[in-house]
């Protein structure tokens, strides 16, 4: 490790941030790969950080810092920040000639605009030209920090006109390109008849220099960024491109690494070859899942229904044979419907992966070569209506475009690593179509070549889960530290009798009751102390709690009435709503918040002090053994030869410690949990320090009153 690992650390260091510095500094000397897991309240960012950005500025290394949402990445510049201040950073000084000058910077963004895949472009995102830097007078303070958002964020435009909400990155950058295609046009005195972009054209005025330069000296989150671009008038997303050059440490929400089509952008972007940087992933429990989804593709009937309104307003079409547009499209939903009928049971079903082809022959009476004709066709009229409505300055988005192209992908997947799915629709008679990637390594893999990743979440068991998953190589590094709280500050147990197994449930007609009498008895005892009910389902939540009236969140019928205050989440509550119970409840004294685990309630919000000290857990939270989990778990046992472990007891597992860790967010806070299943005893190894409990509440009692 090197000397003064810890020059650029903000706080006194604790024995356990010593540990995971020198882990990280281990990875990034030996360009490998550290996979961490630890609780919170262990400074796991900052741990990561500091070594991080010391050996960065050493060897010339980007920093992409990837986080779930756009809200974890306040917490890194804030970081970086501190780290800055503690530095002593000066003013910002420029070495030679501005960055890009006004042609430069014309012909960068008229290569972007047409989308020039020359060599020499290539060739230009492994170079990083030094004729201008940002130097900090400020020790190893130097260099500046970026937070990267999406269009959807960062672009005025989305915001002010509705047609762009909902806006995927790729429609949303196609906008773009044409509006500032149109505003150069005009600049340049050629003709010009389309939508243009104010902000882009305030932007190129002085190159965003002055509001450039106050973001190099301010490093400003994205929020802050934006709205001093905004009173300026410019466009904050070309400012943070336009920075991000210099910028020793980006963060950035996944999909900027993960998504290929957006990773090419970014490295061109940050002129900067893949092998030079260094990558570190946030809550990193949720990279496989995001993965899978983005690589998941589908379709339903609001897509079919979408595309025949477009047929109403753009024309219908002979697309071959004698076959319309409308036709065709009437053709695809009935195929739908035929698949929903054969396989759908329950949740899902497993189809052929050929059955949506010989359907479509089927009805249409065409073979195999000619549907996928028709199917082509409908993608050239899809291109057509995209590119009218581009040039109309609006979202470039085509229906009848999604479902040739739909069809098209599917064709040529390879069904080894997807498993085609008609899944049960929310609202809709008919189930949609789903080819579900089961391996997230397909756009994870692409960490192996990077310089170092890091990879940082409180809930990570079983690690080699984890790394197998994404597809990090063997050798990487697997770390788990201990909780950073004293191990009497939290009591884990869980009950003898009560389970949810689905055949006991259905078995003992008594097992609702007696759950429900359980969480009586406890609510009974600590009355003023803040407790969390998570059930596996708003189904079993109904059951349990059981009575209309809680469709209100109000109160408890009166077999469980027990005079406290209830907060209950409604299946379908919108983020606002969800929002406003939570901050009650946390200033309730005695309240009881009652959700989902695996939800928001239990994963995504943080309950510092008093705000929540007793969680239940009602059951064990398997994943549903429906068509999709049994597939994941053979193609698991096929590939690494442990479907069960991986995907069943590791997501069980951690939605439980996700839960759980709600309840301890500092060293001095203490927590009491209790899992309502017998089955817990099966992941002792999981949760360290369960033991099975005959009388909870006098355990819970005993425990606050310092006497367990
Ligand atoms: S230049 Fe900026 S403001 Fe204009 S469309 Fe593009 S992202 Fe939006």
């Amino acid at each position: 490790m090197a000397d003064d690992l810890t020059s650029l650390f903000p706080y006194a260091v604790r024995p356990i941030q010593e540990k995971m510095m020198a882990s990280v500094w281990d990875a990034l000397t030996s360009g490998g790969h550290v996979v961490i897991e630890a609780g919170t309240g262990s400074g796991k960012t900052i741990s990561a950080l500091a070594p991080t950005l010391e050996y960065a500025f050493a060897d010339r290394k980007r920093i992409l810092y990837l986080t779930r949402t756009n809200s974890q990445q306040r917490q890194v510049i804030e970081e970086f920040r501190r780290i800055r201040d503690l530095q002593g950073v000066g003013e910002v000084r420029e070495k030679g000639e501005p960055p890009l000058e006004t042609n430069d910077q014309l012909g960068r963004i008229l290569g972007e605009i047409n989308e020039v895949e020359t060599p020499e472009r290539e060739e230009q995102t492994c170079t990083r030209d030094n004729t201008f830097e940002t130097l900090w007078d400020g020790g190893m303070a130097e260099g500046i920090c970026v937070g990267l958002q999406g269009r959807s964020n960062m672009c005025p435009i989305t915001s002010e006109d509705p047609e762009f909400i909902g806006g995927t990155p790729e429609e949303l950058s196609q906008m773009c390109s044409e509006r500032k295609k149109n505003t150069m046009n005009r600049m340049a005195g050629r003709p010009n008849d389309g939508k243009e972009c104010r902000y882009f054209s305030a932007f190129l005025l002085d190159d965003g220099l002055e509001v450039r330069r106050w973001a190099e000296s301010a490093t400003p989150t994205a929020e802050e960024l934006i709205d001093h671009s905004l009173s300026m008038g410019i466009c904050p997303y070309e400012v943070t491109k336009a920075i991000i050059r210099d910028a020793v440490l980006i963060t950035a929400p996944y999909i900027y690494f993960i998504s290929p089509f957006i990773r090419r952008r970014l490295l061109e972007w940050m002129e900067c070859s893949i092998d030079e940087v260094i990558v570190i992933i946030d809550e990193a429990h949720n990279l496989s899942g995001f993965a899978r989804e983005l690589s998941s593709l589908s379709i339903g009937s609001r897509t079919i229904r979408a595309a025949l309104s477009e047929v109403e307003r753009h024309g219908d079409h002979e697309i071959g044979g004698g076959m319309l547009i409308s036709g065709f499209l009437g053709r695809f939903q009935t195929a739908m419907d035929r698949l929903t009928e054969e396989y759908l049971i329950d949740d899902d079903g497993l189809v052929p992966p050929s059955s949506l082809s010989e359907e479509l022959m089927f009805l249409t009476g065409a073979n195999s070569n000619r549907v996928d004709d028709l199917c082509t066709r409908l993608t050239h009229h899809g291109t057509a209506i995209q590119d009218r409505k581009k040039a109309e300055g609006k979202l470039p988005r085509s229906y009848i475009h999604a479902v040739g192209a739909f069809y098209l992908t599917w064709r040529d997947l390879e069904f080894e690593r997807y498993t085609p799915l008609i899944v049960k629709g929310r609202k809709e008679d008919s189930g949609y179509l789903e080819a579900f990637s089961m391996d997230p390594s397909t756009l994870t893999g692409v960490l192996r070549e990077v310089h170092a990743s890091i990879h940082l979440s409180g809930t990570l068991a079983p690690l080699e889960e984890y790394r197998d998953s994404i597809g990090l190589p063997e050798n990487a590094v697997l770390i788990s530290m201990s909780p950073p709280f004293p191990p009497e500050n939290r009591m884990l147990v869980h009950s003898k009798e009560l389970t949810t197994n689905y055949e006991q449930l259905m078995r003992d007609p008594e097992m609702i009751g007696m759950f429900r009498r359980e969480i009586v008895d406890i609510l009974r005892v600590e009355r003023g102390r803040n407790l969390a009910i998570f059930f596996p389902s708003f189904d079993l939540l109904r059951r349990v709690l059981g009575s209309p009236e809680l469709e209100d969140g109000t109160s408890l019928p009166p077999s469980l009435e027990c005079g406290r205050e209830m907060f209950i989440e409604r299946r379908g509550s919108s983020q606002s709503e969800v929002m406003d119970l939570v901050e009650r409840f946390k200033v309730s004294h005695g309240g009881v918040l009652a959700s989902v685990i695996g939800g928001r309630l239990s994963e995504g919000v943080d309950y510092p002090g008093k705000e929540l000290e007793i969680v239940i857990i009602v059951g064990i939270p398997y994943p549903k053994p429906n068509a999709r989990q049994r597939a994941l778990l053979a193609y698991y046992d096929i590939r690494f030869g442990k479907g069960w472990e991986y995907t069943v007891i590791a997501p069980a597992a951690r939605r439980m410690l996700q839960a759980l860790g709600r309840m301890i967010r500092s060293g001095d806070e203490r927590g009491f949990g209790i899992i309502l299943d017998k089955r817990a005893l099966h992941f002792r190894e999981e949760l360290m320090g369960i033991s099975e409990e005959r009388d909870i509440p006098m355990a819970l009692s005993r425990f606050f009153q310092g006497n367990h």
